[in-house]
């Protein structure tokens, strides 16, 4: 078996894994690096048309934009190529590749254009073509969106390529939807965790024992938090709980900037569970960009979530917007910006890096009585990166270059949605691989992990775009002569 991978490793973004085996191709996610703009946000798609003319499977793990971010670029390349993933991931998937700024734009522009009538610049002839093109434009994204295979999780599937293929995809906690894949092959048993989390969250179980015995010949593991234990979660809640009531009781307001996808869903639930339990007085919870969607498609999915959530939701006719939480509407952002009243908004993105959170933060950061809370993983080159190392009276330089003076509290809470340093050694040990690849870290993570393992596994620290063939000794690179020369073409 060899493998590469096209992005993903020694970072958290981008997340792309090729395997080859008994003549088969077999990609794992397709994400992008959702800081970068460019073809620099993506993984190595050129390389990955170098080594594999044809895939013969795609595997999603979960719909976050570093696992799914690229994958209508890779349709383009592979089109015929199936892409397995479970149904509450396709539902994320779509909202959020729709999401994306480009197709975003060409929506709007098909909608403006639609509303548009014949002047001096443009007749009622141009008018249509242009309309005729944007629609057909967005319909076969559309339509690229519908191809992919849902997959239940647990049961073992049958490929149809011989005997000894098959996958299953195993709940891994993280977000809804999420899955680690086991792979059965002629050339042995494979797993890829995706990204996992131990602990129970609000909304989905954790990953539980559900690696334990699986004995695969080899492992693909994040190690996102490789280097540390976080923090109980409870009493991390009940801090971000207890700072935001206090801010929002002396006459300020919070934003929580929130990845779009999981993260915020639990935000809200933290909050109004301890609003239900008359911990803290009710106060107004809004949420903002990205956010809005993907609460409906975890509305339409609510079986996939813990039985816990689920008997909740079930007293719960309006789901994450039982009163006082509420959504708002793009177009009444601005009342709310310049609203004097306090609230506590959720609101995408997470580093700060466009969207909705970016308005708040200008509208909120200058005054010292409100706060900028941040909840996760901040990119070392993100605002949100900055914004946390700075001091009061700093300025922070935004995405499009904007200066923007912080006088506001800034504080960081851990809220992360993957599994610590023990919480990873401890599933690895109970799974028990053969051998170990880490990525989906950077390298300070990934290389404490593997400072941790490297006496009871042969464990490799991969790095992006180095092929690897394993071999019964260990792991060996089987070549890099490439990375001199580059791939002989580029991809279509
Ligand atoms: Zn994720
Ligand atoms: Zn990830």
């Amino acid at each position: 078996m060899k493998y590469i991978y096209l992005g993903g490793a020694g970072e958290v973004g981008a997340s792309c894994l090729l395997i080859q085996v008994a003549g088969r191709n077999i990609l794992i996610d397709c994400g992008i690096r959702v800081n970068q703009r460019g073809h620099t946000a993506y993984p190595d798609l050129q390389r990955l048309k170098w080594h594999a003319h044809d895939l013969d499977a795609v595997f999603i793990s979960h719909a976050h934009a570093d696992h799914i971010g690229g994958l209508l670029t890779l349709q383009r390349s592979y089109p015929k190529t199936p892409i397995f993933m479970t149904g509450p991931t396709a539902d994320l998937a779509t909202v959020m590749l729709l999401s994306a700024h480009q197709l975003t734009n060409i929506h709007r522009e098909v909608r403006h254009t639609i509303k548009e009538i014949p002047n001096d610049r443009y007749s009622a002839e141009d008018l249509s073509l242009r309309r005729d093109y944007l629609t057909a434009k967005f319909k076969s994204v559309l339509e690229e969106l519908k191809k992919y295979t849902i997959i239940d999780t647990d049961a073992w599937i049958d490929l149809e390529w011989g005997d000894t293929w098959a996958f299953r995809f195993i709940p891994s906690g993280h977000i809804l939807g999420a899955v680690s894949i086991e792979l059965r092959t002629p050339e042995g048993n494979f797993l890829y965790t995706g990204d996992v989390s131990a602990f129970r969250q609000r909304i989905v179980d954790g990953i539980g024992d559900n690696l334990s015995g699986i004995n695969p010949d080899f492992m693909w593991c994040e190690s996102t938090y490789g280097n540390g234990d976080h923090p109980a979660r409870k009493t991390e809640e009940r801090r971000l709980v207890e700072a935001v009531t206090t801010i929002i009781q002396a006459g300020g307001k919070v934003l929580i900037p929130s990845f779009a996808l999981g993260r915020a869903q639990e935000i809200i639930m933290i909050l109004l569970s301890y609003m239900q339990s008359g911990i803290i007085p009710d106060f107004p919870i809004l949420t903002d960009g990205l956010v809005n969607k993907i609460c409906d498609v975890y509305e339409e999915n609510i079986c996939f979530t813990s039985q816990r959530f689920q008997h909740w939701a079930e007293r719960s006719p309006n789901l994450f917007y039982t009163p006082p939480i509420r959504r708002v509407r793009e177009r009444a952002r601005e009342h709310f910006l310049r609203m004097d009243t306090p609230y506590c908004v959720i609101a995408s993105s997470g580093m700060l890096v466009g969207g909705a959170s970016v308005d708040y933060a200008r509208a909120l950061a200058g005054h010292p009585k409100n706060a900028i809370f941040l909840s996760g993983y901040q990119d070392a080159e993100s605002p949100g990166a900055e914004l946390q190392a700075m001091q009061q009276g700093d300025y922070l330089t935004l995405s499009n270059g904007d200066a923007l003076q912080v006088n506001c509290n800034v504080e960081k809470f851990h809220l992360s949605a993957h599994s610590d340093q023990g919480q990873l050694i401890k599933m690895i040990k109970a799974a028990n691989p053969k051998q170990i690849a880490l990525a989906h870290g950077n390298a300070r993570a990934t290389q404490a992990l593997h400072g941790k393992l490297f006496k009871d596994f042969p464990v490799t620290v991969a790095i992006n775009c180095q092929l690897y063939d394993t071999t019964p000794k260990g792991v060996r690179e089987a070549t890099h002569r490439y990375i001199e020369t580059g791939p002989p073409y580029s991809v279509s």
